[in-house]
């Protein structure tokens, strides 16, 4: 499997406009980042950022490869490029949307032009649902503001990809067993400036270590952390070196 991150930033882009804090004003082009979309093989979409034409851009991708598109839950940072999604060109199938049925539901309320140009597929939580030939996944409840789901995905060896998360309930951490990757919400960097419904960089290094993922990458890197340098300094300290923080553009093989 081929994972790159389009954009690993939380609800607004880094640099937020008119800030002059120590990340916005950063020279890295590492801590320039957009809202928060993963891309699987070309083929697999996880959430649709509002970055999305942007990114697909930037990255020089073919939007009619797109074949699905999975959604975590219904919040406007990763709902609002359906909206662009909507209107490719030359795309022989429909793409085929991916959630529950209540986060369907959420989406086609709040987009309705845009939700007639997919196929929905309803998929309940701890079901497996396999993708084209060989890469299998499924919605797994966890604790934010509102109904969210971690994405488990396994075709050789299995990840998880939890962008927004308060905590993961005991029955699915059970479920979730050995991960060979866990990608996991970065929003904040320790109790201040914590957002509603969202852990912390320093409780996610415990969460990853409780399911002993052997490699755990932070995304949704919101504007209360620090420099993508200083960040990684710190989870390496407090986590150990299988921590580190996703950047835009980042390629991951599995
Ligand atoms: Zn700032
Ligand atoms: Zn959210």
């Amino acid at each position: 499997m081929e994972l790159k991150f389009l954009g690993t930033s939380s609800g607004w882009p880094l640099p937020r406009l008119g800030c002059k804090c120590n990340i916005c004003r950063s020279n890295d082009p590492k801590d320039v980042r957009l809202r928060p979309s993963l891309l699987i093989n070309d083929e697999v979409l996880i959430d649709a950022s509002p970055d999305i034409y942007h990114q697909i851009k930037k990255y020089d991708l073919d939007p009619t490869k797109i074949k699905y598109i999975v959604l975590t839950h219904a919040h406007d940072d990763h709902i609002m490029g359906l909206f662009d999604l909507s209107h490719v060109y030359n795309n022989k199938t429909k793409p085929i949307l991916i959630s529950t049925k209540s986060v369907l539901d959420q989406v086609n309320k709040k987009l309705r032009a845009s939700f007639f140009s997919f196929i929905k597929t309803s998929l309940s939580p701890f079901n497996k649902l396999t993708l084209g030939s060989s890469t299998d996944i499924w919605l797994i409840p966890v604790r934010h503001s509102v109904e969210a789901y971690a994405v488990k995905i396994k075709s050789k060896k299995p990840f998880l990809y939890a962008p927004e998360f308060r905590s993961i309930p005991g029955p699915s951490k059970k479920y979730i067993g050995d991960l060979d990757l866990m990608i996991i919400d970065g929003s904040s960097k320790t109790r201040v400036g914590q957002a509603r419904g969202h852990e912390t960089i320093e409780e996610g290094i415990k969460v990853a270590q409780e399911l002993s993922a052997k490699k755990i990458y932070f995304t949704n890197i919101g504007h209360k952390t620090d420099t993508h340098n200083d960040l990684t300094l710190f989870v390496k300290e407090k986590g150990g070196d299988k921590f580190n923080i996703a950047f835009d553009g980042l390629e991951l093989k599995l």
